[in-house]
């Protein structure tokens, strides 16, 4: 029997209170076990753009890629359309879903709007000429908005780098009460599995980040390196309420993979996402609230860079920085607004060079060691202890050793993007696709 690869793309398929577009997928994963589905894939998390304004929460679409007899295709697009209605209860004004099926070759157009929504804004009318021109089956309702994450989601291989996520779910009647993830569970998991996961315990606090705060259904997500190693991580794991079923993402979290395009200041526009390369030219100031702010120029602009108060300790970095230091800003685009101009919002620091900062002072009396004070125009310095005299000391330059390292600077975990790469992840690459899926990648 001819079987045909299938490829789906989802977004959008929420509401504020306790629906997720992962937790829908895995419940379609689980009915699509009705057909006679050969998975080429594992279920595949894309994070767009995190300086979109329409989010949710972390602007994650999912994408699904499995091998179905070909009499079967046609059915998908009504059963998806079926199972949303009675998943997305009541109308939202912010839940606009957007599904889009393959079972062909994912057209370049929409492999470059897939491209562009991990850094810009991409307009809906844009997504859905694409649709139009390239006949792509798809459901959407409300403002089809969700097509975007749809077909950003089903063009991204992760070719160059990806990393893993289980995510473990509770049942929808629990989401209105708490998970009560266990805390020491959660670091001892850490520690076994060393660099094998990551992003799970935020070390500057000993805190944990893989519990969502949320009426989700998320119970916690684990993230790692690889499928096993996430499964293995996740079973270390306690909470006070049950798993209700769990699957394993493959992901662009933690891969930097929104932050590859260099734009100069001028050509910044609201919310894209950006490395900007400029001086810093004025010194940092910490603001009302405790954010830190400091303007940086390139060849012809300046802009001003913000560092917001749960970012912690990474603003005393940013308070280090001194006039004329070069640094690449990575960071999204806040629009200007009555209050303030367009400002980039740090989400890490490169230092590239630091700025030669010397301190200019009065020569040393060579007769006693006491520091000596001008005694008057072309007249050289006198000493105010012994009365020393000399007309041909000068002043004194010295450079200021500064306690700033170059390199790339992130504010900790717990305020990091889920795009954003850790450093622990820093020269780490899982290149192309899985050759297999380990045998058991989901609960049903
Ligand atoms: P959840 O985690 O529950 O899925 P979310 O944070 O992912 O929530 P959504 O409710 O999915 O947020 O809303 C994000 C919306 O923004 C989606 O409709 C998606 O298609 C759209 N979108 C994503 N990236 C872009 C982009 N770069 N430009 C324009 N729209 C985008």
């Amino acid at each position: 029997m001819s079987k045909k690869l299938v490829q789906i793309g989802m977004d959008d398929i929420d509401n504020p209170d306790g629906r997720c577009t992962t937790h829908f997928a895995s419940i379609i994963v689980e009915r699509l076990k009705e057909w006679t589905v050969e998975w080429v894939d594992y279920p595949n998390l894309i994070r767009l753009n995190p300086n979109i304004p329409y989010r949710t929460r972390g602007n994650g679409a999912v994408a699904l890629r499995f091998l179905i007899d070909h009499y079967d295709v046609d059915s998908i697009i009504p059963t998806v359309e079926g199972l949303i209605h009675d998943y997305v209860e009541g109308e939202y004004p912010n839940t606009n879903p957007g599904v889009v099926l393959f079972d062909d070759e994912v057209p370049k157009q929409v492999q470059s709007l897939s491209r562009l929504a991990l850094w810009r804004v991409v307009p809906i009318e844009l997504a859905r000429r694409i649709i139009r021109t390239n006949n792509i089956p798809h459901y959407t309702s409300g403002n089809g908005r969700g097509l975007i994450g749809a077909l950003s989601a089903v063009a991204n291989t992760l070719h160059e780098d990806h990393t893993y996520e289980y995510i473990a779910y509770r049942a929808l009647e629990d989401c209105e009460d708490k998970r009560g993830v266990d805390t020491v569970s959660v670091q001892s998991m850490d520690k076994t599995m060393g660099n094998r996961v990551f992003s799970n315990v935020d070390i500057s606090t000993n805190r944990i980040m893989i519990e969502p705060h949320g009426k989700d259904p998320v119970l916690f997500g684990v993230r790692g390196e690889a499928a096993e190693y996430v499964i293995e991580a996740a079973n270390l794991v306690k909470s006070k309420q049950d798993r209700d079923r769990w699957m394993v993402f493959r992901s662009n979290q933690g891969t930097g993979e929104h932050l590859k395009h260099r734009v100069e200041i001028r050509n910044l526009r609201p919310y894209m996402t950006a490395i900007v390369a400029g001086r810093v030219e004025s010194k940092p100031r910490m603001i009302e609230g405790g954010h830190s702010i400091f303007t940086i120029k390139d060849d012809k602009d300046k802009i001003d860079c913000a560092a917001y108060e749960p970012s912690g300790e990474f603003r005393n970095i940013v308070m280090k920085l001194k006039v004329g230091d070069l640094v690449n800003v990575h960071a999204g685009v806040r629009p200007a607004s009555r209050r303030h101009s367009l400002t980039l919002n740090l989400e890490g620091l490169e230092v590239v060079e630091l700025a030669n900062i010397s301190e200019v002072s009065n020569p040393i009396c060579a007769q006693c060691g006491k520091r000596m004070k001008s005694a008057g125009r072309g007249k050289g310095y006198k000493c105010t202890k012994c009365g020393h005299r000399d007309k041909d000391v000068r002043k004194i330059e010295t450079s200021l050793v500064r306690d700033l390292l170059t390199g790339l600077h992130l504010p900790p975990a717990k305020a990091q993007r889920h795009l954003t790469r850790p450093l622990a992840r820093i020269g780490k690459v899982n290149g192309g696709m899985p050759s297999s899926l380990v045998s058991k990648w989901h609960s049903h």
